[in-house]
């Protein structure tokens, strides 16, 4: 049995002719730059396949993913563009590296030696990119040892250098004399060493902020999923992903009844309250108790009580509802909207985690 394609009463609906037209708009602003996709976080969150193969569509250069395991799933797939692995490596993994040909961080001297030596067990050579601290803290080796480093993984037979890269720390803010300094940094080691490398630092704020940072290539993340930093709207690059429930429960409460565990919300007057399927299971923060809203028929109406693992209520007051409408949890329906940002600024998080916490429970639906 596929569960994942039985009927379930929460989802998250994917709009990928708007995913593709984010990307068509975000190719325009890097120009002849090549385009690496951040896929990450289970595409964040939006779901790593769908996302990756809609992004072969649309005719991104490379995907970028976190950990191993994630390469091979998309190769699994079929996808077979370029991957970059941000994450370290490790001896053992190597040899998956190499048999799904998954390209490798390496940011130091001792893994460039680790990754040779394993690649050469394996009797194939593995494709790297160097990895540059030029202010994140990350990974990376810093600045000044960036020459030894080079020179290290040029003279390993089994070391394929495809790229060099770097991080920016700071990038979503414009004129931010950090970004300005890695941006001059990164581009002093490529004068010194040259080479016919893909040179890389540029994340959505580099490509949004600072146009001298695109280079070779850039790794827009956030920007492709429809989303700016500054939460901004814009009417080419706009999100894709609606989360809703159908409603699964509906109840009149008289005043001063409690709802919920530990009765932390009291209606006041007689009031109507419904129950949606979905919880901090699901990756709906706790931390919305009494704070989030959900959207019904195109009206706005607030959490009642704490969310449970896997449901949570709201008071609809004297609005309309019926068992199986259709609840907007994130995203738009009628006139009203409700943002990640909106959810993340209430839970206090950042919308790069409220979309990343979204579980596989949620089946992706694609519109
Ligand atoms: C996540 C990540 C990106 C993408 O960042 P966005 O802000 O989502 O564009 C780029 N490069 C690296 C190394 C990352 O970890």
């Amino acid at each position: 049995m596929d569960i994942e394609t039985l009927p379930h009463p929460a989802w998250i609906e994917l709009n990928l002719d708007q995913f593709r037209k984010n990307i068509q708009a975000i190719r325009k602003r890097i120009g002849s730059s090549l385009f690496c996709l951040p896929v990450k976080g289970n595409a964040y969150g939006h779901g790593l396949i769908p996302v990756a193969k809609a992004a072969v569509d649309a005719k991104v250069d490379l995907l970028a993913v976190s950990y191993m395991q994630d390469g091979i799933l998309l190769r699994e797939a079929g996808i077979n563009i370029p991957i970059l692995v941000f994450g370290a490596v490790y001896e053992e993994q190597v040899p998956y590296y190499i048999q799904y040909d998954l390209e490798v961080s390496v940011g130091s001297k001792f893994k460039a030696e680790m990754v040779d030596r394993a690649s050469e067990k394996v009797g194939k050579r593995c494709k790297v990119h160097l990895e540059v601290d030029t202010g994140m803290k990350r990974f990376g080796v810093r600045p000044e040892n960036v020459s030894d480093l080079y020179e290290c993984a040029k003279s390993k037979k089994y070391l394929e250098i495809k790229g060099v890269y770097s991080h920016f720390a700071t990038s979503e803010i414009p004129d931010d004399p950090n970004t300005m300094k890695q941006i001059k940094t990164f581009k002093e080691i490529r004068k010194k060493i040259g080479g016919d490398y893909l040179w890389h630092i540029a994340n959505s704020g580099g490509v949004l902020n600072y146009p001298d940072s695109h280079m070779d290539m850039v790794r827009c993340g956030f920007l492709s999923y429809g989303y700016f930093p500054d939460g901004r709207s814009d009417p080419e690059i706009k999100p894709f992903l609606t989360l809703k429930a159908k409603v699964a429960y509906f109840k009149v409460v008289f005043p001063n009844e409690g709802i919920g565990y530990g009765h932390k919300y009291k209606p006041k007057d007689m009031s109507r309250v419904v129950t949606i399927p979905l919880g901090y299971g699901d990756g709906y923060k706790r931390a919305l108790s009494n704070q989030g809203s959900i959207l019904i028929r195109g009206k706005r109406y607030p959490i009642a009580g704490v969310i449970c693992m896997d449901q949570f209520m709201a008071d609809i007051g004297k609005g309309e509802a019926y068992v199986g409408d259709e609840a907007v949890i994130i995203g738009k329906q009628g006139e009203e909207e409700i943002s990640v940002f909106e959810i993340a600024r209430l839970s206090g998080s950042i919308p790069y985690e409220v979309l990343t916490i979204l579980n596989s429970r949620l089946p992706r639906k694609i519109c």
